[in-house]
């Protein structure tokens, strides 16, 4: 008892009557926020409501980061929004918010969420409305509220700031502007409860914390990895949709570190996090240099696939399982094929990867086998491979991860910087050197191993 009453003092995320400040202050003028979410904000308040910016734009402009988009938060109810707009409409059911369609860009207004139990008392009209699992975990949460009410609610403090461009006005519930300064992630309210709610606020954290270069507070921070085996609750096409935003957030190696410290990464690939944490195999290497060289070419502008993301964290399981399959005596393609199958489905039940990604993922695995094999035509037909590019940036990654394939990847680079007729030369050699090794190593055991 006493412990919760600590607790409850020691909370400085509790939502009270905000701080308004003057956005001034922190340079934030109106003009900063685009125009058709003033527009919106307009509207609602010209027909009565109360309505802000919130969330990650006015957390990203107070950063002097360029906002990804505007939400809009309202006391308006989504009925009454969608009202007001005419290209609009309301959607999701666990969790109802309206679109607002503009011909540049999409608004997401939201009515203000009450977080409170007692509001789900007997009798009352919102019962049905906020729907929590056996762990606590939100089911269904439509039980409207202040904006007081929708400040605490929210995930993070940095998350939770309101701005009003009518008056250039920021209203702070939770100390949200303190996290600013301090370059803090903290959620509001009791961590524990809060991620046993939406265990997806893990990940959040951890990505938020990435993004921002911020430090995760130690209250938020310490039931983290306890409470990481929640994340099993999640469904996985959900789930599936928050490791693209980990892992294609341009940070993805700073957050593959964070996910390891907390063992989330062990509930999101856990076929990987097995073979990184044994020490015998460079699995760890591949996947720190597969996210360094994601987050470079993202940078950079290049274009980023999670189907090499997933290829390349799933490739040491596949290796591994198709290593086993030859042993039994089973043909390298039979078994590159076979494991491949084997390990998708394993993690299709925790992160649903669409069919357009593990097609592609399969055929990246593929190349790894084909692409040592370039004797005679074989090289042209292989570079003319629309896969192709992504298999040789693979052995490329495999190589800067360590591992010896005995100057593959230097191989096609020259083959393919080089005249139509140095390539059939530079192909027949390696015909050849193949030939040659055949022949030392006497005859294959196995007829069917080498396509
Ligand atoms: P981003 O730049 O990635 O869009 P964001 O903060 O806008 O960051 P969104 O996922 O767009 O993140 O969510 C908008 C806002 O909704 C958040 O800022 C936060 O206040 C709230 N929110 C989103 N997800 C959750 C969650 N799982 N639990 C509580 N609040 C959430
Ligand atoms: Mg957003």
């Amino acid at each position: 008892m006493l412990k919760r009453i600590i607790n409850y003092f020691d909370d400085k995320t509790r939502s009270s009557n905000p701080s308004i400040i003057d956005g001034a202050a922190y340079s934030l003028t109106a003009n900063m926020i685009s125009r058709d979410a003033r527009k919106v904000v307009e509207t609602l308040q010209n027909a009565g409501f109360d309505a802000y910016v919130v969330g990650g734009a006015v957390r990203d402009l107070l950063l002097g980061i360029k906002p990804k988009d505007f939400d809009v938060a309202t006391n308006a109810e989504p009925s009454e929004v969608k009202s007001l707009f005419r290209r609009s409409r309301i959607i999701g059911r666990r969790f109802q918010i309206v679109h607002v369609q503009f011909s540049r860009e999409l608004i997401e207004v939201t009515t203000f969420r009450s977080n409170d139990q007692a509001s789900q008392g007997a009798g009352n009209k919102n019962i049905g409305l906020r729907q929590q699992s056996k762990t606590g975990m939100l089911t269904r949460d439509n039980i409207f509220g202040s904006v007081n009410e929708d400040a605490s609610r929210r995930d993070l403090t940095v998350n939770a700031l309101y701005y009003n461009p009518s008056d250039n006005s920021i209203h702070d519930f939770t100390s949200g502007l303190d996290d600013i300064n301090s370059r803090t992630i903290r959620i509001i309210g009791d961590p524990s409860t809060r991620y046993r709610e939406d265990p997806v606020r893990l990940l959040r954290v951890v990505r938020f914390a990435a993004k921002l270069g911020f430090g995760i507070d130690s209250r938020s921070a310490k039931p983290m990895s306890k409470l990481s085996a929640d994340l099993a609750q999640v469904s996985p096409p959900r789930l599936f949709d928050e490791t693209l935003k980990l892992f294609m957030s341009g940070k993805g190696a700073a957050i593959y570190a964070l996910l390891r410290e907390y063992k989330l990464f062990d509930y999101l690939v856990p076929q990987a996090n097995r073979l990184a944490n044994d020490g015998s195999n460079n699995a760890n290497c591949l996947f720190e240099q597969a996210f360094i060289n994601t987050d470079r070419r993202i940078s950079s502008n290049q274009r980023v696939t999670p189907a090499f993301i997933y290829a390349a964290l799933l490739w040491p399981a596949v290796e591994k399982l198709a290593e086993q399959l030859r042993e039994k005596g089973n043909s390298a393609s039979y078994a590159l094929s076979k494991a491949s199958s084997d390990v998708i489905s394993k993690q299709v039940h925790i992160t649903a990867i669409p069919k357009r990604f593990t097609i592609p993922m399969r055929e990246i695995w593929d190349l790894q086998l084909q692409l040592p094999r370039r004797g005679g035509q074989r090289a042209k037909r292989l570079a003319e491979n629309p896969r192709f590019r992504a298999g040789y940036d693979f052995i490329l990654l495999r190589e800067q991860a360590g591992e010896d394939l005995d100057g593959l990847g230097e191989w096609w680079t020259r083959y393919q910087e080089v005249s139509p007729e140095e390539q059939q030369q530079m192909a027949d050699e390696a015909g050849k050197t193949v030939k040659k090794r055949r022949r030392s190593r006497g005859p294959r055991k196995n007829k069917t191993s080498e396509a």
